[in-house]
């Protein structure tokens, strides 16, 4: 089994329900056990003019593969109406490997860490929640020191 974290957003069709029927297809997915799911936070969206977002951060213990668990996320998605147009657009749903075990991983579908997480306290103060104490990234940086550098701005705690 792998620890994995998922980062979970949506700012479309009730967000709050659309993250728990998320949570609910994670934990049915095949080889997984949804072992943990943080605070539901809202904030404004970093693209001016949709509406606010509601995140949230599950921890997984999995034993299906990176790529596998992205076809599995992406499947999730497209069940909750995702709809690609623009990049970035308003979503019923994204789900984002944010870390899998402490592994890096560099492939045209999957960059994991999640290369913004550490600029996102959306993704951030939700990790924390799930994370054990004085957790460190695969590079060494501790969590800590990442939210010391990522105020808690804008963010609020449902
Ligand atoms: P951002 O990546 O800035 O959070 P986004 O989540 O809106 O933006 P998407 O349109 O959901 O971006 O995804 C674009 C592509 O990112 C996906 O098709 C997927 O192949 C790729 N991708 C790369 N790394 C990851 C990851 N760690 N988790 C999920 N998708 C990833
Ligand atoms: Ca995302
Ligand atoms: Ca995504």
């Amino acid at each position: 089994m792998q620890r994995v974290y998922i980062g979970l957003g949506s700012n479309l069709a009730n967000p709050q329900e659309q993250l728990r029927s998320a949570l609910e297809a994670l934990a049915q997915l095949p080889d997984t056990q949804l072992a943990g799911v943080s605070s539901f936070y809202a904030s404004d969206s970093l693209s001016p003019g949709q509406p606010r977002y509601t995140n949230a951060v599950a921890a997984l213990d999995t034993t299906l593969a990176p790529i596998a668990l992205l076809d599995a996320l992406q499947g999730i998605e497209a069940d909750q109406g995702r709809e690609r147009k623009e990049r970035w657009g308003p979503r019923t749903l994204d789900l984002d490997i944010l870390l899998y075990a402490d592994q890096v991983i560099d492939e045209p579908r999957l960059k994991v860490p999640h290369y913004h997480m550490q600029a996102r306290p959306f993704v951030l103060y939700p990790l924390a929640e799930l994370v054990p104490e004085g957790f460190c990234l695969a590079d060494r940086r501790p969590l800590a020191q990442l939210l010391a550098d990522c105020p808690f701005v804008g963010l609020e705690r449902l």
